[in-house]
């Protein structure tokens, strides 16, 4: 087991997250969370992986193609912040496990890859396609979320198993397999849904969300109501 996070080679293995959503619309939560956990975690990238098809959810209002443009939009040039569209070269549902499984194939089986939820999306995770394979291609980092307090299922604690530790250290010992729950510096109350609404009932948005993203919405006419 080495102790230093070095690879066999000897070379600092890449430390990749992937962070998934349907960013329906991208907000300054989602940005400012990328953001943190690229320093806290001292991260190479962070990837942000708009879904297609979200399997969990009823179909956005919005199509994946402005979701996207939305997500770039929003991202501009921020150091190891990648929009990264490879959900809407897929057809069928966007599954995670699918993702993780395309970026180790690019990042090689030595990188550290990391996928990045919030404590509401971790609620549920026992639900979704597949999670042993979630952990089998990477760690689970999971981030507090005002608001979304709740406690654990029983079969969400039955997946989790000894997987958690307790330092970014411990995880990144190894490639995959880990579980790491942590709360960022800034933790922002702002959710895509409550944005919805406010642009519905004709409220600002201001300050939600990246300027770019609300001129978007607007020249677009996005969520008001016809
Ligand atoms: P909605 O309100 O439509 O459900 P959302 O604001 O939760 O949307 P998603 O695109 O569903 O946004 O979220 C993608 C991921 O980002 C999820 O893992 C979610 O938990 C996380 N996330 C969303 N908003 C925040 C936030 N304010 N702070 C931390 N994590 C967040």
């Amino acid at each position: 087991m080495s102790v230093n996070n070095t690879s066999q080679n000897g070379a600092v293995p890449a430390r990749i997250a992937m962070l998934g959503g349907t960013f329906d619309p991208v907000h300054l939560g989602h940005l400012r969370s990328a953001v943190e956990l690229l320093e806290m975690l001292s991260l190479d990238r962070v990837h942000l992986v708009p879904a297609h098809v979200p399997p969990h959810r009823q179909a956005p209002g919005v199509c994946a193609e402005q979701r996207l443009a939305m997500l770039a939009a929003g991202v501009g040039d921020t150091p190891g912040l990648i929009v990264d569209d490879r959900e809407l070269q897929r057809e069928g549902p966007s599954y995670s496990a699918d993702s993780l499984a395309s970026l180790r194939e690019a990042y090689g089986g030595d990188a550290r890859l990391v996928m990045v939820i919030g404590h509401d999306a971790f609620l549920k995770l026992d639900s979704w396609h597949r999670p042993e394979r979630v952990f089998e291609l990477a760690h689970v980092v999971v981030i507090d979320r005002p608001g979304h307090e709740a406690a654990m299922s029983a079969s969400l604690r039955e997946l989790i198993g000894q997987r958690e530790v307790s330092t970014p250290h411990a995880l990144f010992d190894s490639p995959a397999g880990g579980l790491l729950r942590i709360g960022l510096p800034t933790r922002l109350a702002i959710s895509a849904t409550a944005i919805r609404q406010r642009l519905k009932e004709g409220s600002s948005v201001r300050y939600l969300l990246p300027g770019a993203v609300e001129d978007y919405i607007q020249r677009q006419g996005l969520y008001q109501d016809p």
